[in-house]
């Protein structure tokens, strides 16, 4: 983690490294164990891992750094009980994590970067750009410190925050393995969402690996003229190199593409849209999750109307896709991506 100091992140091993490491400084294995428990509870320095004797502790302390994150800002929506945090990361960088509660469990919402550098048009967190990835301590960290500051177990994990997690591909990777760990978040494959907004040899690497987590694709336009106006990526791999590869993801894993569609007003919304959508998805399985575009001031592009989106539902549906509505959480205090982050910047 860049946090200055030249310690090993211990918060970034797998168990099994934490193994190896501890013995090849002479230490037994069950140690790794322990130490994984109580960073996975959330532990900030080895003095807390009350059950290593004082020695071992600093002799921990001597080697490795246990980066925690901190709490800048936290809002309640007092609608649905939505969470949002703002975390100062060890070098003063920030991101934003949500907790979301459904009736089926807690999920939170991770960022996977600072900043973003994918450019798209109604996207608050791609304004700045980039500033760097964020480790997959970071990641891991903004499950436990959210689990802890909203005093609730964790069920499920969405990457859908700040970032592009298929730009960050290894750490997102090794957060992945991380949170899974059932002596640690325990969060399972099928309760963690990834979601990309398309980058093609990425969602390769990733089918390969055949995880059983979901994949979402931001499509948000079935052709590449109006693709390639709201998101940059599309020039780079265009809709049908897209749909080509979410076609290999599935035959690979298994596990069906959900596509997001933010509903922009007269850009993305027309009945010819949804047309050329129910072309391109009919009979493929693929589901759509539509949610009508979080107002950005900085953007400059309206969500589409209410009646808009009802239509355009209702054509999918007739034409055989399935569709649902995402239900806009939190949104009186500024949940969509970026917007905490992006008003704490402003500030003198
Ligand atoms: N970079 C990844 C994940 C982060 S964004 C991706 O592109 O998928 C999570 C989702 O929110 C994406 O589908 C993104 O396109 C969408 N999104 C971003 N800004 C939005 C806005 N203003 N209104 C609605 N959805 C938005």
């Amino acid at each position: 983690m860049p946090d200055g100091s030249s310690k090993k992140d211990i918060k970034a091993l797998l168990p099994e490294e934490l193994t190896a490491e501890l013995a090849a400084m002479g230490l037994p294995g069950y140690r790794a164990g322990q130490i994984f428990r109580w960073l996975g509870r959330g532990a900030c320095s080895f003095d807390e891992m009350s059950d290593l004797a004082k020695p071992l502790r600093e002799q921990l302390a001597r080697a490795y750094a246990i980066p925690c994150l901190t709490m800048l800002r936290r809002q309640v929506s007092a609608k649905d009980g939505t969470e949002k945090y703002l975390w100062r990361l060890p070098d003063g960088e920030s991101v934003e994590t949500v907790l979301m509660r459904y009736r089926h469990g807690n999920t939170v919402c991770i960022s996977s970067q600072v900043g973003c550098r994918m450019g798209c048009a109604f996207c608050a967190s791609t304004i700045g750009g980039k500033v760097r990835d964020l480790t997959a301590s970071e990641m891991l960290d903004e499950v436990i410190r959210t689990g802890l500051a909203a005093g609730t177990g964790i069920d499920g994990v969405v990457l859908m925050g700040i970032g592009e997690p298929l730009d960050n591909f290894d750490n997102v990777l090794r957060f992945l393995r991380l949170v899974n760990r059932p002596e640690g978040a325990n969060i399972g494959m099928r309760h963690i969402s990834l979601s990309t907004c398309g980058l093609v040899e990425a969602i390769d690497k990733l089918a390969d690996l055949h995880l059983q987590l979901t994949l979402s694709v931001s499509l948000h336009a079935p052709d590449d003229e109006t693709r390639s106006q709201l998101m940059p990526v599309n020039r780079v791999y265009g809709v049908d190199a897209l749909y080509a590869a979410c076609e290999r993801y599935f035959k690979a894993t298994g596990r069906r593409i959900s596509f997001e569609y933010a509903m922009v007003r007269d850009v993305n919304d027309t009945p010819r849209h949804a047309d050329i959508l129910i072309r391109r998805l009919r009979g493929t399985g693929a589901h759509v999750n539509l949610i009508r575009l979080n107002y950005v001031s900085e953007r400059g592009l309206l969500p589409s109307e209410e009646q808009t989106v009802r239509a355009f539902v209702r054509r999918l549906t007739d034409g055989g896709v399935t569709v649902t509505v995402r239900r806009r959480l939190g949104s009186d205090i500024d949940a969509a991506c970026g917007q905490l982050r992006r008003g704490e910047m402003r500030k003198p």
